[in-house]
């Protein structure tokens, strides 16, 4: 495909920009340094508006986004996202807010609503998770277990305690362990058993010099685990603080609440469970929730009620970590959650949670027939298949399975993640899905269970509607090439 510095043609335009109502004269007294100005035009594309639509249309066909068909990538929640939330976020009050307004004198009032939206999210989280107060400002799932996890340092530094290391289970997220990592801690594993972290090798590693554990529930392979209330217990009695990474919270919506479970912190991926498209790099956001014990160390500034109703912004939290972010956070995302959340109401995100588990489990029945379930229980808001035994009988690996099915029109599942299984197959259908769709979704997966005998070599070659087939993933992820050279 051409790019569309190729396809520019000298004096060919698209643009209909109106006319501009500011004098050159204003220019020439611009107060930027001239320096900085160019001194000549900018080399743009030269072309016709049916070449930038047929362009960008043409280059967005490329790609397998959630638009165009079901996207089961395990652990990312990878849902349809409702377009009203793009409305809401795109209403002018808010998107032309600067972020300096609400320490202005008259922009502490214009800034109402959007603080009122802070305000309000947070208390709709709270209500969520059943945490005592949230931060709005990580601007991602990570950033927001750095919090997380500076909160916890912030604790103990404050209680005088020595403490430096954190546990987390052999299934999690990669994010978590490293995190503790880049917060400075040892990270010891806790290995699981049947799926789920063991609370009697958990109760052996627990120790003076644990800060924490770093848990998910339901984990990765999209298992509960039930001993939960037991390891919260173990935890607390050894002064360790548990940390619920709450970016598979799409499964427990409106049926269990991270602090009842025992939790003390916990961060939530806006751009997973609450309506913000992800995947590509846009902007996403951790919002972070903490118990009552952890709110003064929260991050400033926060969003407070005066007596009279007007919302301003507390600096005032001498023990706070600080800021963790510019200004407030990403606010068109807390946004989007906010709509996203009063829309549905507590019925619909318990209904949300519901359809997510049930679809996950419909495809687990249907699909155990053909493929290797690797945990055989009731499983949560996604399910783990092992493709070991067709690596063993028919030389066709996970991997090989991914690709046939971009052939099918399915974005692939997560694969050889989590960690604990050999040769994974992680889906996650969520419950954006219909039934037709997970059906269409089962016969895929048993024309391929099929073709691993009739015809491997068709798996080995896929996939083959794309535009591309297979990339050398070394190379791609080492030299990328992320820049065109622009020449015609
Ligand atoms: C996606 C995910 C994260 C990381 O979130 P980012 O926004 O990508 O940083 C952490 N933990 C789990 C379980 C996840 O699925």
């Amino acid at each position: 495909m051409k790019t569309i510095y190729q396809m520019s043609r000298p004096g060919r335009r698209g643009d209909s920009i109106p006319a501009h109502r500011i004098d050159d004269d204003y220019f020439k007294q611009s107060r930027l340094p001239l320096e900085l100005c160019r001194s000549q035009a900018a080399e743009l594309p030269e072309v016709a508006e049916i070449d930038v639509v047929r362009h960008f249309t043409n280059l967005s066909r490329l790609n397998f986004g959630v638009d165009v068909g079901p996207y089961p990538l395990g652990s990312c929640t990878m849902k349809y996202n409702p377009k009203f939330t793009e409305q809401a976020a795109r209403l002018p009050g808010f998107a032309g807010l600067h972020p300096l307004l609400p320490q202005l004198r008259r922009g502490g009032l214009l800034a109402q609503g959007a603080l009122r939206v802070l305000y309000e999210c947070d208390r709709l989280l709270c209500e969520i998770t059943g945490m005592a107060a949230f931060t709005m400002q990580p601007l991602a799932g990570a950033h927001g277990e750095l919090t997380g996890i500076m909160l916890i340092a912030a604790y103990h530094q404050d209680k005088g305690n020595q403490r430096s290391i954190v546990l987390v289970p052999d299934s999690a997220h990669g994010t978590n362990p490293a995190t503790a990592a880049i917060a400075g801690y040892e990270v010891v594993t806790v290995p699981s058993k049947d799926g789920v972290m063991d609370p009697a090798a958990f109760k052996e590693m627990l120790s003076e010099q644990v800060a924490g554990v770093m848990m998910t529930n339901p984990n990765t392979v999209g298992l509960f685990n039930p001993y939960i209330a037991e390891i919260a217990e173990a935890a607390h009695k050894a002064d360790a603080l548990l940390y619920y990474d709450g970016a598979n919270l799409n499964a427990i919506m409106g049926y269990a609440k991270p602090a009842d479970l025992g939790f003390d912190i916990v961060h939530l991926n806006l751009h997973k469970t609450f309506a913000t498209p992800h995947g590509g790099g846009g902007p996403g956001a951790g919002p972070v929730g903490v118990v009552e014990k952890l709110v003064e160390y929260l991050p400033i500034s926060r969003v407070a009620e005066h007596k009279d109703g007007t919302l301003f912004l507390d600096y005032d939290h001498p023990k706070s970590i600080g800021y963790v972010a510019p200004f407030y956070g990403n606010f068109g995302v807390v946004l989007k959650a906010y709509a996203y959340i009063l829309a549905l109401g507590g019925e619909g995100l318990k209904r949300v949670s519901e359809d997510a588990v049930l679809a996950a489990n419909y495809l687990r029945v249907k699909l155990m027939e053909h493929w290797q379930v690797a945990f055989d229980q009731t499983c949560m808001h996604e399910v783990v298949f092992t493709a070991q035994d067709k690596v063993e009988q028919y030389g066709v690996s996970a991997l090989d399975v991914a690709k046939a099915l971009i052939d099918e029109g399915f974005h692939p599942p997560t694969i050889y993640f989590p960690l604990v299984v050999p040769e994974a197959l992680m889906i996650e259908p969520t419950e954006t899905e219909s039934k037709e769709n997970l059906d269409a979704f089962v016969a895929a997966m048993t024309k391929l269970a099929q073709a691993c005998k009739d015809d491997p070599e068709l798996l080995h070659q896929a996939p083959v509607t794309t535009p591309v087939g297979r990339l050398d993933e070394v190379s791609a992820a080492r030299k990328p090439i992320l820049t065109d050279p622009l020449e015609p």
